[in-house]
């Protein structure tokens, strides 16, 4: 069983059906599936969230400064992260939002020893604003967190997708889903599984991860109690 895990999830998936911006009905169902999947476990969780669902720098803000689209993509992380935390504290679950860029009126600053006593303490620390730096995403963040903090695994939600696939499995209806890969194979396959910097952070500090299907009723359950969910990725 986990002792302390990193959650990753997506800005999207606070968006439901809509596909933009925060959808509160949706927003409350990710949150009731966390802090359910948690009950009865000591697994200490944070969670990174991202902000696609308002903003990715890159592909919105062309003809910007490309630092200032990533600020702006920053800054809907930490939205993100206030909704979750407002659903699952309603779910009857204690977090802490800390953001990486200084919001003190809505969120703590990052400070790693502080998130890691809220962990102990079992409280939820939902982290915003990614790095706090341009030109990474919030999977660079996820890595990077989890290792500071010592989470034994990053657990990487997807959506209508259970595990890494040697192909689309969208596209390719005989698309093959892998058990277990290393860090290496996802680098040298180019698999998409999440960016080529957080990739390699995980190979190069040997993080495990686990990709799966956070809709899938149970997984995250599963996952808490250490069982074999979607697919893991090892050194
Ligand atoms: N971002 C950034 N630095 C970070 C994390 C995020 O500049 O450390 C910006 C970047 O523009 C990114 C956006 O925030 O596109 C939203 O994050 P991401 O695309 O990772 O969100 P997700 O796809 O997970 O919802």
């Amino acid at each position: 069983m986990y002792k302390r895990v990193l959650l990753k999830l997506s800005g999207e998936f606070l968006s439901g059906e809509q596909g933009f911006g925060i959808v509160p009905e949706a927003t409350d169902k990710l949150a009731h599936d966390i802090v359910s999947a948690l009950e009865g476990t000591d697994v200490e969780l944070s969670i990174v969230i991202g902000g696609g669902n308002f903003w990715r720098g890159a592909r919105n803000g062309q003809g910007m400064d490309p630092a200032t689209a990533d600020y702006i993509g920053m800054l809907g992380t930490v939205m993100n992260a206030m909704a979750l935390q407002d659903s699952m504290e309603r779910a009857g679950k204690p977090t802490r939002v800390m953001s990486a860029i200084q919001m003190a009126a809505v969120a703590e600053p990052y400070i790693r020893r502080r998130a890691m006593r809220h962990m102990e303490k079992g409280r939820v620390v939902i982290f915003g604003g990614g790095n706090g730096a341009p030109f990474f995403t919030t999977d660079t963040t996820a890595t990077l967190r989890a290792l500071e903090v010592g989470a034994e695994v990053v657990l990487y939600a997807k959506n209508k997708v259970d595990g890494v696939y040697d192909s689309d499995p969208q596209k390719n209806p005989d698309a093959v889903r892998y058990d277990q890969l290393s860090h290496m194979d996802v680098v040298e396959k180019r698999l998409a599984v999440m960016d080529a910097t957080a990739i390699t952070l995980c190979m190069d500090k040997g993080l495990p991860l686990v990709v799966f299907d956070i809709f899938q009723e149970g997984n995250l359950r599963r996952l808490f109690a250490g069982e074999r969910v979607g697919t893991l990725i090892t050194s």
